[in-house]
């Protein structure tokens, strides 16, 4: 028997955690994603770009390709889908799993100023010009016009356009991982007195957390949104192992 699995995807581990189910004789995967990245990395298994139009869409698309369970591994701040997966796997009656990255925690000799939102980061920085390096989604930057007295360096995987109205503001394309010692000479190179970033978790981009904590430099953390509250695990390994639990007939699961 062929367990049908739709994995919501996004992020280095969805990409990890559909090459390890795919390699199992009994999984057939089906990744989608939203299609942000113009030139996402090769994923190596089935996959499906773009919305489904809301959580009635993806229940309807659960039920049209008979789907054994939903695995959200979308990233923690992507709070829409996870949403819509939740209600949509309730919709459908089909199980669901999130792979949920465990967020950074500040330790000694950070310097964390706490924001909600992105716009409560914005106001964060303050009224005094500073050198601010902003490690956020290319859709999330725009709000940093409300604050123009700053200089901004902007660091996205794609192109930011159209580019920010502020008068000083320099852009860099790149793609983590980011090495801690990589992120400290950029941050040096370019006098960055703070941070800009959202708790991500996990190692691919905390290197500029760590190079921050090394040079006494303020991080404005944005706090993750609230997400659904649905079984979950940490890790690839982790939920690799869940997977037989919640594809096996309800009858056996004693449900
Ligand atoms: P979002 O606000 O939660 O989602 C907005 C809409 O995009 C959803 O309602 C859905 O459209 C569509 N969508 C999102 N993820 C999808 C997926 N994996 N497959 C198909 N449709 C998807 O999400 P977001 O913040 O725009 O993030 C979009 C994607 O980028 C996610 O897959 C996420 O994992 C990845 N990502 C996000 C961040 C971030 O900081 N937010 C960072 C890195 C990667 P419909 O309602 O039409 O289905």
């Amino acid at each position: 028997m062929t367990h049908r699995i739709l994995i919501l995807g996004g992020t280095t581990e969805a990409r990890q955690l559909a090459g390890k189910l795919a390699a199992r004789a009994d999984c057939s995967v089906t990744l989608s994603l939203a299609g942000r990245t113009e030139n996402p990395i090769a994923q190596n298994v089935p996959t499906r770009v773009g919305g489904f139009g809301g959580a009635g869409g993806l229940a309807a698309y659960l039920n049209d390709m008979r789907i054994d369970l939903l695995v959200d591994a979308t990233h923690p701040y992507a709070a829409r889908i996870s949403a819509n997966a939740a209600q949509a796997a309730r919709m459908a009656g089909a199980p669901i799993v999130a792979l949920r990255r465990p967020g950074w925690e500040p330790v000694e000799g950070d310097r964390w100023t706490e924001a909600d939102t992105v716009g409560e980061a914005v106001q964060a920085l303050g009224a005094v010009p500073r050198r601010v390096f902003l490690a956020l989604g290319r859709q999330e930057v725009a709000a940093f016009e409300a604050a123009p007295q700053h200089h901004y360096l902007i660091r996205s995987v794609d192109p930011v356009e159209p580019k920010l109205a502020v008068p000083d503001a320099d852009y860099l394309l790149s793609r983590g991982p980011f090495r801690q010692d990589d992120e400290r000479m950029l941050l040096e190179n370019h006098r960055i007195d703070v941070v800009v970033s959202k708790n991500s978790g996990g190692a691919a981009t905390y290197g500029k957390i760590a190079a921050a904590r090394a040079l006494g430099i303020e991080v404005v953390m944005v706090r993750r949104p609230d997400l659904p509250d649905v079984p979950s695990a940490e890790t690839v390994d982790e939920l690799a192992a869940m997977v037989d639990h919640f594809v096996e007939p309800a009858a056996e699961r004693g449900v």
